[in-house]
């Protein structure tokens, strides 16, 4: 089945992974479109850190090719694309657009099933989405910290709970791994890869400040709160001086 939000998104590439030029009114019109389609769709959230890893890792930038939607979650795909001269109309957050998306699927009497984070994130996260979303049916919820040979028995286990939507914030690479391993088997609409998204939701981790978050500061305050993050946050300078060097006009 086709669907014009789906066929009318434009998709960039910088240093050369997919990102699509969605805005988040966008976005959430081809989740809708997603939803409505046969088969389990691919939804990437990537940022800076993520884009420069799947430039250097073919296996990533595969699955990345292969996904149904890649939203621009990060300030520095928006710098970078105006690098390139290709410029994003906004930064699309996973955050935002998993809320958005629980929003959808409150309204239409879908299901969510949540998997990832520590023991007990999950949880309560599920119970904070309820109480936000109180007509949002949470299908099952797993921890993320599973082995290797338990992945068969989840994927079973989100087909039996019924859930329309698979929401895996098991940290980048291993969320899009997951559901792109388990895509054929996988009975829900679509599934999304979201990072700390659980965490948030549940109170372990904190959003920054809306005046840092509409600066394009977020990934500073996750910084200061995480200083073991340095080394994450220590790519983005590279990520950019290699937008700009790819970008710049060849010399004759
Ligand atoms: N995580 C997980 N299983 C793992 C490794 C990580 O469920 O094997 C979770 C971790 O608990 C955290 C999330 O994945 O909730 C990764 O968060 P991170 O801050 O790295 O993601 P970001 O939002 O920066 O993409």
């Amino acid at each position: 089945m086709h669907d014009s939000a789906i066929e009318s998104k434009k998709r960039i590439r910088i240093l050369d992974v997919p990102v699509d030029a969605v805005s988040r009114a966008e976005a959430a019109a081809v989740l809708d479109a997603l939803l409505r389609t046969e088969g389990c769709s691919l939804i990437a959230t990537p940022n800076s850190e993520i884009l420069w890893n799947a430039a250097k890792d073919a296996g990533l930038k595969a699955i990345l090719d292969g996904a149904d939607l890649v939203i621009p979650d990060g300030i520095g795909l928006v710098y970078a694309s105006r690098i390139i001269g290709s410029p994003l109309s906004e930064r699309v957050t996973g955050i935002d657009f998993l809320d958005a998306a629980l929003c959808r699927l409150a309204d239409a009497g879908e299901s969510v099933y949540l998997l990832g984070g520590a023991p007990g994130v999950a949880e309560k996260a599920a119970e904070r989405m309820r109480a936000r979303y109180p007509a949002l049916r949470v299908a099952g919820v797993c921890h993320g910290y599973y082995k290797p040979e338990e992945e068969a028995a989840i994927v079973e286990e989100i087909n039996e709970s019924g859930a329309a939507f698979l929401c895996a914030a098991l940290g980048s690479p291993k969320q899009e791994r997951f559901i792109h391993a388990h895509r054929e088997a996988l009975r829900v609409r679509a599934a999304i890869g979201v990072g700390g998204s659980l965490d948030i939701w549940a109170g372990v981790q904190k959003r920054a400040p809306a005046f840092l978050r509409e600066r394009g500061l977020e990934w500073l305050y996750r910084l200061a709160r995480q200083p073991a993050r340095i080394k994450r946050v220590a790519v983005l300078p590279l990520f950019m001086l290699r937008v700009l060097a790819a970008g710049k006009p060849r010399r004759r």
